[in-house]
């Protein structure tokens, strides 16, 4: 595979080492939480979120890039490619999302026969601290549209009574916040090693992690050559490649 990770690169060593860490907070945090009778309703076999639109850093996308061959590499550009479609037509974030999880679909990276993701060691930062203190339907694409006001009002009283969510919504916070220094770790190892940061959509930050061309002008530190190289692919849209500094 081209252009995509090797062992000794800093960026991507800098990442591992933060999911490593990563892992074991949470495993920790889990285990108290279970002690305390906190219920995790996340496991083999639920998909429910791998609709969801996802950022990531391209240094998270190289280590993906680097386990993929060649089919599922197609398969995940064809994500990316629907996921600018969606992006270039859609009117406003939320009509996005909505079209992301019901028209785009599942992540390709989904095992649809074991529910499991295939490429479980390399999934991103937001794979990896997504836990559901509620059933997996509350987690469903368009489960909250569908639902009645009564039971709208009962998911409500649910957050609030549930520790370990926000109040708000069913997903447990703490885990999220546990996750913060994996994002500092990318966005320091790219500033580090290319003197800028590159963030955007997961299929689409893991297509372009396999192009040499576009590696190469990241690595040079040119953003503006990395855009245009996206460009001429049809893998650039502001909401899904994004550059720091952004380039002039
Ligand atoms: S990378 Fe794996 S866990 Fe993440 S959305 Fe894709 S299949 Fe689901």
């Amino acid at each position: 595979m081209t252009g995509s990770a090797s062992s000794s690169d800093p960026v991507t060593a800098a990442v591992q080492h933060a999911y490593a860490r990563y892992g074991r907070q949470a495993r920790s945090w889990l285990d108290g939480y279970a002690q305390r009778g906190g219920q995790v309703y996340c496991g083999a076999g639920c998909t429910a979120c791998c609709t969801m639109p996802i950022r990531v850093s391209l240094a998270e996308a190289r280590i993906m890039a680097a386990t993929l061959d060649a089919e599922l590499a197609r398969a995940v550009e064809a994500h990316a490619r629907a996921a600018v479609a969606n992006a270039r037509t859609a009117p406003d974030e939320e009509e996005y999302v909505r079209r992301h999880r019901l028209q785009v679909g599942f992540c390709p990276i989904l095992d649809r026969s074991t529910g499991g993701c295939s490429r479980y060691d390399a999934r991103p930062t937001r794979c990896r601290d997504t836990f559901s203190a509620l059933p997996a339907r509350y987690c469903a694409a368009e489960t909250w549209e569908t639902i009645g006001p009564r039971e709208q009002a009962e998911y409500q009283r649910a957050v609030a009574r549930t520790p370990g969510t926000d109040g708000e919504l069913h997903f447990i916070a703490p885990l999220e916040h546990l996750s913060e220094p994996v994002w500092t770790a990318a966005s320091r190892a790219m500033r580090r090693a290319w003197g800028l940061e590159v963030w955007g959509d997961f299929w689409l930050l893991t297509t372009l992690a396999a192009d040499e061309r576009f590696m190469a002008a990241v690595q040079a530190g040119d953003g503006r050559r990395a855009w245009q190289v996206a460009s001429g692919r049809g893998l650039s849209h502001r909401m899904l490649l994004e550059f720091a500094p952004a380039p002039r």
